[in-house]
């Protein structure tokens, strides 16, 4: 029986896993207006990118600006590097970044086929104590160690690779199943053994090619929980990640809130609210440039839709005979205005009083005309990034935050 004082957490791994999957992409305005919803709705960490690519330094510091500003507040902005020392020294030197996640693999196949006969599985405790050890003492508050191809991982080896990884003061211990080769019952056997023997709080990384991806991050989270330790779930925004992907944040949240087996019993955070689910999930999509599925639970566009002449006649009645929770709460049922006549959008090629009539519509006035021109530089320096029309969220965010946006979108390649 799960204990009462332990959680669900969610680590949201859109910002790394989403966009380091083949062809998708964010830019780095994309990226902080996804970081700043997810921080909106509730979710107790972003990890937000990478400290040691070049091409994010600016935007991941930047954000950490606005974590100190208290904007990305409370949300935890984390970084994902390889579980080596060279990795940290370079996060230190070029990101403020506080909070780390290192990863090794850890499989046989891994450590033959990716290391070549270099490193052996010792060697890649010892790597990875190194790096834990130089980030504890370099001031990093948090740290999840990563156990990369974790489901093809000899149990024995992962108790002992994990063990080593509390014993230098890790904060969790993130199972990933890389391949999604896990089922519900095997993930919640592993990670329940782990987390017996370890008493480390465990996160749930899982992906999606054999369609379990959340059935086997809830599963993982229940075993931690029975255990006797927190659990947190990886999850991504419409479940964009690698190949077939991760377990989309939405579904992760509906599931653990509103299913048989965990409603009131497996306690999600508190904090985590379902009412910017459709916010989050259209942005993403759009940003993304990739459709929400009709039939995505919660968000997709048939999610609350009736057709045939009993379940709409059902529905009609009470709603509970056919829906298990309401479009409200994911923050759905607003209309929306459309302008179907002249439209005066703002972009790279902007003039001054287009941009005057796009901003005056979000109730945003300018100081002078110097602010304005300057608000109107960098719209249009934000377009050029993202490539798509502005969006609302976007536009109130440049006006609000000009010296970040400023710096999100400062690239200077190195020589
Ligand atoms: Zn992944």
């Amino acid at each position: 029986m799960a204990k009462k004082n332990n959680r669900i957490y969610i680590i949201d791994v859109t910002n790394r896993d989403g966009v380091q999957t083949s062809r998708l992409g964010l830019a780095k305005l994309q990226k902080t207006i996804i970081n700043i919803l997810l921080n909106e709705m509730g979710v107790y960490q972003s990890e937000f990118g990478f400290p040691v690519t070049h091409h994010e330094t600016h935007y991941l510091n930047a954000n950490l600006k606005l974590a100190k500003m208290g904007i990305l507040k409370p949300i935890i902005l984390s970084g994902w590097i390889r579980a080596i020392v060279s990795d940290v020294k370079q996060a230190l030197e070029l990101t403020e970044v506080e909070h780390l996640n290192i990863s090794a693999s850890t499989s046989k196949q891994m450590i033959r086929g990716k290391y070549r006969g270099k490193r052996s599985g010792d060697d890649v405790i010892k790597d990875m104590t190194n790096a834990l050890d130089y980030a504890r003492t370099h001031g990093i508050k948090t740290i999840g160690v990563n156990a990369e191809d974790a489901s093809r991982t000899e149990l024995e080896y992962l108790i002992k690779f994990a063990s080593a990884a509390k014993d230098h003061g890790a904060d969790r211990f993130r199972y990933c199943d890389t391949l999604g080769y896990d089922d519900p019952f095997t993930i919640y056997n592993r990670i329940k053994a782990i987390a017996q023997k370890v008493k480390i709080p465990i996160e749930l990384h899982c992906h999606n090619d054999l369609g379990l991806v959340v059935a086997n991050s809830i599963a993982g989270a229940k075993a931690a929980i029975d255990a006797g330790v927190d659990a947190y779930i990886n999850t991504s925004v419409n479940g964009m990640g690698e190949r077939a992907g991760n377990a989309d944040l939405v579904s992760v949240i509906l599931a653990i809130q509103k299913s048989s087996g965990f409603e009131d019993r497996y306690m999600l955070d508190e904090r985590v609210t379902l009412s910017k689910s459709w916010q989050i999930a259209t942005y993403a999509s759009y940003a993304f440039g990739v459709d929400i599925p009709i039939n995505q639970p919660g968000v997709g566009a048939n999610a609350f839709a009736h057709e045939s002449g009993i379940h709409a006649d059902g529905a009609l009645k009470d709603r509970h005979n056919y829906e298990l929770y309401d479009y409200q709460e994911l923050g759905l049922g607003e209309p929306e205005v459309i302008d179907t006549g002249r439209k005066i959008t703002a972009g790279e090629y902007s003039g001054i009083k287009g941009f005057r009539n796009v901003y005056e519509k979000l109730e945003i006035r300018f100081h002078d005309d110097e602010e304005a021109t300057k608000i109107l530089e960098l719209v249009r320096y934000a377009n050029v990034h993202t490539q798509k029309p502005l969006v609302k969220k976007e536009l109130l965010f440049i006006a609000r935050y000009p010296d970040i946006v400023k710096e999100i979108m400062t690239f200077t390649p190195l020589e």
